[in-house]
């Protein structure tokens, strides 16, 4: 596991009873690069992905241990 991940961001979804609306984090995810990682994170900014999805920095420890990375990000381009 990279020392820094991140997670694909989706558009907001609209508020539905039980659920409030916002972006929503989803998919697998990527490995990010130590530099411009980090970087995003103190800003909490989008940063592109090894594989070149855009993702939001995720810290690790909030990671499930079973979370896979996407194929791209795991064994390269
Ligand atoms: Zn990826």
């Amino acid at each position: 596991m990279p020392n820094l991940v991140g997670r694909e961001v989706r558009p907001p979804a609209p508020p539905a009873p039980g659920r409030p609306g916002g972006e929503t984090m989803t998919g697998p995810l990527h490995a990010v690069a130590a530099e411009p990682g980090a970087a995003a994170r103190e800003s909490h900014e989008q940063v592109q992905a090894l594989c070149g999805t855009w993702v939001r920095v995720v810290p690790v420890e909030d990671v499930p241990d079973d979370a896979g990375l996407c194929r791209a990000c795991q064994y390269g381009p």
